[in-house]
């Protein structure tokens, strides 16, 4: 299709936030080039005049961080750089009424499952056969699979089931097959993501099918390492850890954010559990699952939280000695639950208490590297850097955890498994030789 001038119609998909965003682009992306139509990803040359910005509205930050993007769009826009600009993902979900009076120079805002809708504006049709096919736009060795989009939980700070709507599975044949492509195409690692991976086929099959799911993506041949991500600590399914102890290529990873320890907090966050409930699934997945790493996130600052709150949180930060630890500041978000309550905790003590606790972190996660040192591990080799190979083990997430940085005598291809001896250790990186 021609657009203004004679410029070759083409289309280019910017991406922020999360994981789940970079899949629904890569879905985009895919269903574009099914169509025959120009597209690319992030692309830096000037020379696409379509750009598709696929949004992020979960907390302050990342709401500006979008709103900037959008604008400098918009002003490329006015330099005649680019002829469309059009906004989807969580931020268009949210806020679109305000932000087309606001921005009215975007050409369409869309939501987060309106991307039919979307592939008509930039005269595609939806391929349902492309279903299971997967274009990334990282590194092939590993992909991110999301196994269910939304979130039927009442979270009391978050503003996800606004942007991202009820929970719904993909069924499992949807979700091997595409297993399946990924490891056809170099894909050894696969990572399991969802709002609540553990709600997965509750809706759909009437059960809790993860462990289901997690064993028949287990024998997709070609897949070395697949890691679970966003489990949710109420009615955890305990089949899952049986899998996972059985599955040599499932990894002894779990991310389970956890939001809190304190018992008061987690009731007024509406968690659904205490403390004490999630001390015993910590030990219970732990003894399941010997050399588990766990992965969890918490908030500091929520309306209500008290003095002696957090130090509760300390003490189960200190008692627990989580291998990886995320800390966030909380956020006053619109018609969330806690929206209705006093943002009482001055941003100064939230970024105290988040500094507090991350400080309390780097000693344990300092002590729990230099374990590491003089042992051997399997690293799957993620990039080279000023020469130096960067790599992670089966218990590091990509971006948000520890590496492994690598010195090796001899050649190492990207996205190869290697084994190395880890020789020093850092409070958030492992030094290991290639042996
Ligand atoms: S489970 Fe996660 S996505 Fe769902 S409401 Fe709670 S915090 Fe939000």
């Amino acid at each position: 299709m021609k657009t203004k001038g004679s410029r070759q119609h083409k289309v280019n998909i910017v991406t922020l936030g999360c994981s789940k965003n970079q899949v629904d682009s890569e879905v985009l992306l895919t269903q574009l080039k099914g169509n025959r139509i120009d597209a690319t990803h992030e692309s830096k040359k000037d020379d696409a005049n379509i750009v598709v910005i696929n949004t992020c509205g979960f907390i302050d930050n990342a709401k500006q961080e979008s709103i900037d993007t959008i604008l400098r769009y918009v002003d490329a826009k006015e330099e005649g750089i680019v002829e469309k600009v059009y906004v989807t993902g969580c931020l268009s979900q949210r806020y679109k009424d305000d932000l087309e009076k606001e921005i009215p120079k975007v050409d369409a805002w869309f939501g987060t499952r309106d991307l039919s809708r979307l592939l008509k504006q930039l005269n595609a049709d939806y391929k349902q056969e492309l279903v299971g096919e997967r274009i990334l736009t990282n590194p092939g060795h590993f992909a991110y699979l999301k196994i269910s989009e939304g979130c039927d939980r009442p979270c009391s700070f978050c503003a996800i089931p606004l942007m991202r709507g009820n929970h719904i599975s993909r069924p499992q044949e949807e979700l091997v097959l595409e297993a399946k492509n990924l490891a056809r195409n170099g894909t050894k690692e696969l990572l399991l993501i969802a709002q609540d991976s553990t709600y997965y086929g509750l809706d759909l099959y009437k059960k809790r099918a993860l462990a289901e799911l997690l064993r028949k993506l287990s024998d997709v041949e070609g897949i070395e390492w697949i890691r679970l991500h966003y489990a949710f600590p109420t009615g955890f399914p305990m089949d899952v850890l049986e899998v996972m102890a059985e599955k040599k290529n499932i990894c002894k990873y779990l991310d389970i954010p956890l939001q809190h320890g304190s018992t008061e907090m987690l009731q007024m966050m509406r968690r659904g559990t205490t403390r004490e409930k999630t001390e015993v699934l910590l030990q219970t997945i732990r003894e399941k699952v010997p050399n588990i790493a766990i992965r969890t996130t918490l908030i500091a600052g929520h309306p209500g939280e008290t003095e002696k709150h957090f130090d509760e949180m300390m003490s189960f930060v200190e008692r627990s000695r989580f291998d990886r630890l995320g800390v966030f500041p909380y956020s006053h978000e619109e018609n969330t639950h806690s929206y209705s309550m006093k943002d009482d905790i001055p941003e100064k003590i939230k970024q105290d208490r988040v500094e507090r606790l991350m400080g309390l972190q780097e000693g344990i996660s300092l002590e729990l590297n230099q374990s590491k040192v003089g042992k051997v591990f399997k690293v799957l080799v993620d990039r080279k850097e000023e020469g130096i190979y960067m790599g992670r083990t089966e218990y590091d997430s990509p971006e948000v955890d520890n590496e492994v940085i690598l010195k090796s005598s001899e050649y190492v291809r990207l996205g190869d498994f290697v084994e190395a001896k880890v020789t020093n250790a850092t409070e958030f990186d492992l030094h290991a030789e290639v042996i």
